[in-house]
């Protein structure tokens, strides 16, 4: 796909960043190129439009930018993942390890109905344990994840083995 190009290069690279070593893939400067913001978006509506999608699901912070216009363009509801303690109704949760520690997504109960089919979107994966969490967060109140959607996979981490069998999608591959 020729779109593909300059949705690559419109992501920027920052040294460094949150700390030493790490190369952090930045897509805030994709979001300020109108056309590969389009196409990015045009992409993923094409790939789920008939796939029969009830949620799209999106993982904060960055799933909230690509999540609800996918949501819009293929008729589906978006139902937010969030950081603890920030969604006021009832909730279920689901912990996972970082690499000092544990964290925690939480969703509201009643956003995702038993046997609801369901696309889980992230802007990146890298070791794969924040989208695995999302997975058994729809999974625990009986909806089936149809497949993942990340704009970049950082594939040398080999998180889509983390995955539990489900397919994940992506646009752009940083090794
Ligand atoms: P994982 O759980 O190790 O797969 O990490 C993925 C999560 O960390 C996603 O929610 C990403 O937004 C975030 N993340 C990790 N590395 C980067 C990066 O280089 N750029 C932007 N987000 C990142």
């Amino acid at each position: 796909d020729p779109r593909l190009v300059r949705i690559k290069e419109s992501i920027r690279t920052i040294p460094d960043f949150p700390k030493a070593g790490i190369l952090f893939r930045d897509v805030t400067t994709l979001l300020l190129d109108h056309k590969a913001f389009k196409d990015t978006i045009d992409i993923f509506v094409e790939r789920y439009k008939h796939m029969k999608i009830d949620a799209v699901v999106g993982i904060e912070a960055r799933g909230f930018i690509f999540g609800p216009p996918i949501a819009l363009g293929i008729g589906a509801k978006f139902v937010p993942h969030r950081k603890p303690k920030k969604l006021p109704g009832p909730v279920v949760a689901e912990e996972y390890t970082l690499e000092y520690g544990t964290d925690r997504i939480e969703m509201h109960e009643g956003a995702v109905q038993s046997g609801e089919r369901c696309l889980v979107v992230d802007d990146l994966i890298a070791t794969g344990g924040t989208l695995a969490a999302g997975i058994r967060l729809i999974e625990r109140v009986g909806a089936e994840v149809v497949e993942c959607a990340c704009l970049i996979e950082l594939s040398e981490l080999k998180g889509r083995e983390k995955l539990m069998g489900k397919p994940l999608f992506v646009l752009v591959d940083f090794e």
